[in-house]
């Protein structure tokens, strides 16, 4: 559910009408797809969600952990959110704050503590009892649940609305659907283990039920999270561990979903069926996140990562064997401890042999208990500041000539909403850029042929291709 979207087909429980949340999402997709459902959960104690953090009765950052930065921010809301609070108090209303996401789950009481103005703290695993929590709250009890109970919140928060749009307004034509939390990899850099705790893959049912939902509700396009999305292992119908190539062949078969995409993988769960699923399956986006952090094998090993350079081009390579035309996307870490000049050059090497469409670029945080956090030979910061910027001049030329590539072609997109100016609309290509589309807001939800006339340094421009059989769950057109 968007913000500002009322969730429908559940009433609000007695005389609790009329409450808003605010929910402010932070970080990660799987952020924003828990901020949804933490929404959802709250409907039946009468709140519906709000876009104005002013109207709201509670707020909620559903924060991240990820880079110190990320976690410094909320800290900063939450000295403007105590303002807010003291100002609604004093015309009588009474304001809740939650501190969710990772940053409660790495924090916990310390929160409360640097905070007081917060009332409630919870970890990403317990949004299925935020009623409860929010209950004790009001009460005056100051909540802090940092619990890890996986399996618990999948099976609360797996039962979106099944209620269709409101009338008038097209639901979402796109939607995320978590099949995987938490992650075994332990790399050196990151907080994500003990944040978000152990793998668990949630069962075929869940999904393939949720899935069915959100098609019902209009959805055409899927994108499973996880944040180690291709190590799900989930239960099958036949009670063996699936796969996520097998998944994916079964999610082809929902009626009315035209796409799928997955994200994040990592590079050493990329296995056969996988990869075969991208070359047989045409509602498979040919487009994939697969981070590879770095381009040197000391930096490689140092950060735990379990797979070299070489193993990371022998697998592009099979890729794009199936389908040449994959786009592809990549998250680089700019000075871990230890970087020097010649492992940045690898980087930057394996950057110009692979090709990608897009980057996520980062400067090395260190997050207190991973091991990076204690490996010395920082790289300086002016060093760092140099290498990120010549790394992404690298990357942004990259992304230029990809999105050129394209002018003249013709392919489908998924149109999903108003577009910048009236009488556009914006749509998804299948490479994900966003794309401006001179036509009219009757194509919302609408998957349209295409030729791409233009383009600017994040998106394309395009005008409809006439006598094309619009808005059909065919296979997508990619003409290159
Ligand atoms: N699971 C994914 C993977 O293995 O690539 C990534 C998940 S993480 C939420 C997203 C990205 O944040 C990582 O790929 C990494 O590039 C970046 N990141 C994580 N920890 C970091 C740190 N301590 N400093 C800088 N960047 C970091
Ligand atoms: Fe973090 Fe991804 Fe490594 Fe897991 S695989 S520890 S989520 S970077």
């Amino acid at each position: 559910m968007a913000p500002g979207q009322v969730a429908e087909g559940i009433s609000p429980g007695p005389g609790a009408a009329g409450r808003k949340v605010f929910v402010k999402t932070y970080g990660c997709q799987m952020n924003v797809y828990d901020s949804e459902r933490m929404t959802d959960a709250l409907v039946p104690q009468g709140f519906s969600a709000t876009d104005s953090v002013e109207d709201a009765d509670l707020i909620i950052l559903n924060t991240c952990h990820i880079r110190e930065k990320a976690a410094e921010k909320v800290y900063s809301e939450l000295g403007r959110l105590r303002k807010l609070k003291a100002e609604r108090a004093e015309s009588g209303k009474q304001t809740m704050i939650g501190v969710a996401g990772c940053v409660a789950q790495a924090e916990g009481e310390e929160i409360a503590r640097r905070a007081p103005v917060v009332d409630l703290v919870f970890g990403p695993q317990t949004y299925h009892r935020l009623p409860e929590l929010v209950t004790r709250a009001r009460a005056g009890e100051s909540v802090v649940e940092t619990e890890f109970e996986i399996e618990a919140k999948f099976r609360h928060l797996s039962t979106p609305s099944a209620a269709p749009a409101p009338a008038g307004r097209r639901g979402p034509v796109s939607a995320f659907l978590t099949v995987q939390e938490g992650c075994d990899k332990f790399c050196t850099f990151c907080v994500v283990p003990y944040t978000r705790g152990a793998e668990v893959s949630r069962d075929v049912d869940q999904i393939v039920a949720e899935a069915e939902r959100l098609a019902a509700r209009g959805v055409r396009e899927v994108t499973l999270l996880g944040q180690n999305v291709n190590a799900w292992h989930g239960k099958g119908p036949d009670g063996r561990a699936w796969g996520l190539g097998e998944l994916l062949h079964r999610l082809a078969g929902v009626e009315g979903l035209d796409r799928l995409r997955y994200t994040t993988s990592h590079p050493r769960d990329m296995d056969d069926a996988l990869i075969a699923a991208h070359r047989d399956l045409p509602e498979v986006m040919p487009y994939l996140h697969l981070p590879v952090q770095s381009g040197s094998d000391r930096i490689l090993k140092a950060m735990n990562r379990r797979h070299t350079r070489d193993d990371y081009f022998r697998l592009i390579d099979r890729i794009r064997e199936g389908r040449p035309d994959l786009a592809l996307s990549c998250d680089f870490i700019v000075g871990f401890p230890g970087e020097t000049d010649a492992d940045f050059r690898d980087t930057m090497d394996l950057i110009e042999r692979v090709g990608f469409a897009s980057a996520f670029t980062f400067k090395y945080s260190p997050r207190p208990g991973t091991p990076g956090a204690t490996m010395d030979e920082h790289v300086p910061e002016a060093v760092m500041n140099e290498r990120l910027q010549e790394l992404q001049a690298l990357v942004a030329r990259q992304q230029k000539a990809f999105n050129q590539s394209l002018v003249g072609t013709v392919c489908d997109v998924l149109v999903e909403k108003r577009g910048r100016n009236p009488g556009q609309v914006t749509g998804r290509s299948p490479w994900l850029q966003p794309v401006q589309i001179d036509a009219d807001e009757s194509l919302i939800g609408e998957i349209v042929a295409v030729e791409i006339t233009g383009r600017e340094a994040n998106s394309l421009f395009a005008r409809r291709v006439s006598g094309q059989d619009d808005g059909q769950a065919h296979p997508q057109r990619v003409h290159m």
